[in-house]
């Protein structure tokens, strides 16, 4: 069985097909680097993905702060995830960098700030 993937490690966005033999890959091509092969691996066995979105900020001078996951989570816990970041609000000033939820789901990633958000005057 031929199943297809398009790399999400890079922006290059390589088209790889991977042959399948009962549950076994047995040869991938299309991926112009090694990352590419271990991408397919890793959706066979563990998919995982990142998130990247935004939480309310009180007395900002902007309404929300960027975050985003500091490792892939397991794929089926996203949408868990993206309710737990939900769940959050956060007080200004907040910086760039900052952990503001270790461990999501008992994961080894950190919810932290990506863009700072300074304290309404
Ligand atoms: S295979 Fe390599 S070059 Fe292609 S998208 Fe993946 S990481 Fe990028």
């Amino acid at each position: 069985m031929t199943r297809e993937f398009t790399c999400i490690i890079c922006p290059n966005g390589c088209e790889i097909q991977a042959e399948i033999n009962d549950g076994v890959l047995t040869s991938v091509s299309g991926h112009t680097c090694p990352k590419g092969e271990a991408y397919v691996r890793q959706e066979l066995t563990d998919p995982r993905r990142n998130i990247a979105t935004s939480v309310l900020v009180k007395d900002g001078e902007l309404p929300l702060a960027s975050v985003r996951l500091t490792n892939p989570i397991p794929k089926d816990q996203i949408f868990a995830a993206m309710e737990t970041i939900r769940g959050l609000s956060l007080t200004a000033p907040v910086k760039a960098g900052d952990v503001i939820l270790k461990g999501i789901l008992g994961n080894d990633s950190d919810v932290i700030v990506t863009k700072s958000v300074l304290k309404i005057s």
